[in-house]
């Protein structure tokens, strides 16, 4: 399988997922215009994506999702609470009936060669989900926007040979940082984002299960730097002989990132 981010962060996440022969975004939170341009740049054109499956309602994960849809016919996948709201905001307006599928969290559905299960995953959201995508036996999994790393989170992502996973703040420079009272206790709350701390415990739980490779995203620009994020989780994986074979790489806020082979 192929896994590359097309943009991570809050102004925009899209991540494409192939086997080689169905191929799929999970979200697509910039333009349109933007997520034809990744994609050109990693040589995939629009016309081969076969689906959009979307994790929650939130702009930076849905806001070129009517564009795509409309213009290149894809089908767009959401739990039903999820789907309400893409109505409401008007996102699939204009989209036939017929290619806005809805489906139950935490049940396996089959979509052409691949095996998709949608978890159920805590963030101030209708119904939000992560991915975990299957075919030949490999599987690979996108959560992000997660509050907290919850049993279930571990039960679909454990065993993944790619997963991107959150690394959204430093609590330190989140705490010290512009952000209202608010907006910090939204984030740092369980339905909010997950620090690079939490991150880099997981990521090692997760290589000590044989992950090969750990794409750190949705990093926030005002609080934290892509080098603060990496250095954490890389740390959290020192000293274990499995967890050291483990890759772990950024998810560039603005651009594709690197193509991941499993
Ligand atoms: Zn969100
Ligand atoms: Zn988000």
């Amino acid at each position: 399988m192929k896994v590359c981010t097309l943009v991570s962060g809050s102004s925009g996440n899209s991540t494409y997922i192939s086997d080689g022969t169905t191929s799929v975004l999970v979200d697509a939170g910039v333009t349109g215009k933007r997520i034809e341009a990744e994609l050109a740049a990693i040589g995939v054109s629009p016309t081969d994506i076969d689906a959009i499956f979307i994790t929650h309602e939130h702009v930076d994960h849905i806001a070129g999702i009517g564009v795509l849809a409309r213009r290149y016919g894809i089908p767009i996948f959401a739990n039903y609470r999820t789907m309400c709201w893409l109505k409401y905001y008007k996102k699939v307006e204009k989209i036939p009936e017929e290619r806005l599928v809805v489906f139950e969290n935490d049940t396996e559905l089959e979509f052409k060669t691949l095996k998709v299960r949608p978890f159920s995953i805590p963030h101030d959201a209708a119904d939000p989900v992560g991915y975990r995508f299957t075919s030949g036996g490999v599987s690979v999994a996108v959560s992000t926007d997660i509050g907290e790393v919850t049993d279930n989170i571990k039960r679909n992502v454990k065993g993944c040979a790619v997963v991107v996973l959150e690394a959204n703040h430093d609590v330190e420079m989140l705490k010290k940082g512009p952000y209202t009272y608010l907006l910090k206790k939204r984030i740092l709350g369980d339905h909010g984002h997950l620090s690079n701390d939490v991150s880099a415990s997981f990521a090692r739980e997760l290589a000590e299960n044989g992950t090969e490779t750990i794409i750190l995203g949705h990093l926030s620009a005002e609080n934290n730097t892509p080098e603060l994020a990496l250095k954490t989780v890389r740390q959290g994986l020192e000293g274990q002989e499995t967890a050291c074979a483990c890759r772990v790489l950024l998810a560039p806020r603005h651009s594709h990132g690197e193509i991941i082979t499993c």
